[in-house]
């Protein structure tokens, strides 16, 4: 197997892309982007559609033997997920991309961007979402050598209503749909480490100001105490088997 789907939407060689299920338990996104395929919008332009994970996805599983998400460029010779991270290289190379994620993290919806250029910045700002994340810091990224932004929404509420309003957002805002659209000035936050560390209870907020001094994340004989101010990103109780999360400090876009 180790294909990846693709639909091609309109005529010609699509310069966009809408992608779901790079994580194959997270199946909103392919859901939002079916409801998209029934919603009768004409593209003005060719539009690729890929379901990257179809194997994990119909198991229900994160990833069969890697984290498809932490091994680009991949490897045509490697196991399923690394074949799979090179096919989706070749098939999203030079276009601008949407990748839909679904997070457990109580924080609201946010936009991840891997390489901040001005391709990317613009494109995270066509997704309408008011928080955008530099991940730049985390390595093996299907984004870190495309333009590519990647939405990740909250499970907590109507998870696929809100992907498929991010993939019409971002189609109107790129010119592919004719729709009227929301334009942001987002929040930017730009992650630069990562705090190690197992069965902690996290106890701040992901995306609020942490001072220096301040508890952040306890168990029964340690706690965790800021060394500096930060903003908690992806930090939860349960997310990671050996982090609690990252820290990020708020810049300019
Ligand atoms: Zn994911």
């Amino acid at each position: 197997m180790n294909n990846v789907k693709v639909e091609i939407l309109g005529d010609g060689e699509p310069q966009y892309a809408v992608i779901a299920c790079v994580h194959g338990d997270e199946p909103e996104g392919w859901d939002a982007i079916q409801r998209f395929k029934k919603s009768g919008y004409e593209v003005n332009e060719p539009l690729k559609l890929v379901l990257a994970n179809e194997e994990a996805k119909a198991e229900d599983e994160r990833f069969l033997e890697k984290d498809l998400n932490r091994v680009f460029p991949g490897d045509s010779e490697g196991v399923h997920e690394e074949r799979l991270a090179a096919k989706l290289f070749d098939e999203l190379k030079g276009m601008k991309s949407l990748d839909l994620h679904t997070t457990n993290s109580r924080a609201a919806s946010f936009a991840i961007i891997s390489n901040p250029n001005e391709t990317e910045k613009q494109l995270a700002e066509s997704t309408g979402i008011e928080k955008v994340v530099d991940m730049s810091f985390v390595e093996g990224g299907m984004d870190d050598e495309l333009d590519m932004v990647v939405a990740e929404a909250s499970r907590e509420g109507e998870t696929t209503d809100h992907l498929y309003k991010t993939i019409i957002n971002f189609l109107a805002a790129e010119g592919v749909i004719d729709e009227d659209f929301r334009q942001t000035d987002p929040e930017f936050f730009h992650v630069y480490d990562k705090e190690e560390g197992t069965n902690y209870r996290f106890t701040a907020q992901n995306f609020q100001l942490v001072q220096e001094g301040e508890v952040f994340a306890e168990k029964e004989d340690d706690t965790k105490i800021a060394s500096e101010d930060f903003y908690p990103i992806l930090m939860s109780t349960d997310g990671y088997d050996d982090m609690i999360g990252f820290k990020a400090r708020k810049t300019e876009l």
